[in-house]
């Protein structure tokens, strides 16, 4: 099994250099285990916190051992009744093409749509669209009329929270995004009726008010920092933001400084609610039923930025941390 390891702690944008790829060899299996070949390993934002010892909602990247992350394979050697040869599973053993481990870790998957991969389960119908469908509703409990400003909107979860806001009524739907191309997607293909790159000279705060003249009522924010304040600025009364992450300063070596303009959660009635997904998996059978009809129904379009090779996954990794990805980044092991 090739593996990816964590050799040093990164400071700033990680390097090659913290990172070293190792052979691993399995013996026979031992009783309750099973061995999956993955098909995709996930790479997500997230793991960029558990490469520093910090508090967090999870535990940091052990140094010198195997990396860990959502996954999606196929059991090629089994102990276990419940897990037969040639099953879809999902499981957090990612960063390697082989695993092998105790049955339990590993949950069974239906056959993707016809039309998919196996790595829409990492994406669109598993976690990653997940929390944008919690995010959307639950946390910042969007109504049918509301209007709604969703930043990184042309990764993984912006896509997908997009469509669910224009699925759930929403009645207008404003995206932002790193290149003019991104920008494009999101009113062609993506269901966005506004959207403006971030990095364009005009500032996050003229382009969001010039998008949504008549102000937001739901952000749900993916990155932070500018966008956060810009977005405090549009707020109708009673708004209510998701805080899902924060990209802007997953990198940074400063602290980043909070939004100049917080007295308006006051005025104006505002109600800011982070959340981890973790906390929210009582609504995957939900989110299961309810996106699974949308997409075999084709009301939700996805893309996929395929890395080939577990040996690029920290190159999939720094591509998604820069943008280089439309929808979900993922790597296909190639095994
Ligand atoms: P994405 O597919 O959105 O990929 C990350 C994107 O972030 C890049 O494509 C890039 O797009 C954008 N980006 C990078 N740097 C910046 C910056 N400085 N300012 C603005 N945008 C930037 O990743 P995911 O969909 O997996 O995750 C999106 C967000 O959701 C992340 O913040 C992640 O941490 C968070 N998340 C939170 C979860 C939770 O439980 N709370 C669960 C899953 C994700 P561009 O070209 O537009 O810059």
């Amino acid at each position: 099994s090739t593996q990816i390891q964590l050799v040093n702690r990164p400071v700033g944008w990680p390097t090659a250099d913290d990172f070293r790829t190792v052979t691993v060899e399995y013996g026979d299996l031992a009783p309750g285990q099973v061995r999956v070949v993955n098909e995709f390993v996930s790479v997500d934002p997230y793991m960029r916190g558990r490469m520093i010892d910090t508090r967090s909602y999870i535990p940091p990247f052990a140094l010198d051992a195997t990396m860990t992350g959502g996954a999606v394979g196929r059991v090629v050697e089994t102990t276990v009744d419940e897990l037969p040869v040639g099953t879809l599973v999902s499981h957090q053993y990612g960063w390697r093409d082989v695993v092998q481990e105790d049955a339990d870790g590993f949950r069974a998957l239906p056959e993707p749509p016809a039309n998919a991969a196996s790595s829409v389960y990492l994406g669109v119908l598993g976690m990653t669209g997940l929390t944008a469908y919690v995010g959307l509703l639950t946390i910042a409990r969007m109504q049918p009329g509301d209007t709604v400003f969703i930043s990184g909107a042309a990764g993984a979860v912006g896509t997908a929270a997009g469509q669910i806001a224009q699925l759930k009524g929403a009645k207008r739907v404003i995206g932002s995004a790193g290149t003019p191309e991104k920008v494009a997607l999101l009113t062609e293909r993506y269901g966005y009726d506004a959207a403006f790159d971030y990095k364009d000279d005009r500032s996050i705060r003229e382009q969001l008010r010039d998008a949504a003249p008549d102000g937001i009522d739901v952000y749900f924010d993916n990155v932070g920092g500018e966008h956060l304040e810009a977005a405090l600025d549009s707020f109708n009364d009673g708004g209510r933001a998701a805080l899902c992450g924060a990209i802007a300063q997953y990198n940074s070596t400063t602290r980043t400084p909070g939004p100049s303009n917080m007295a308006n959660i006051i005025t104006r009635g505002l109600t800011l609610t982070g959340f981890t997904i973790g906390h929210y998996f009582d609504q995957a059978p939900a989110f299961r039923g309810e996106m699974g009809q949308w997409f075999a129904d084709g009301k939700v379009v996805h893309d996929e930025t395929v890395v080939d090779g577990i040996e690029n996954s920290v190159d999939a990794f720094l591509g998604l941390m820069r943008g280089e990805n439309v929808g979900k980044m993922v790597v296909r092991t190639g095994s």
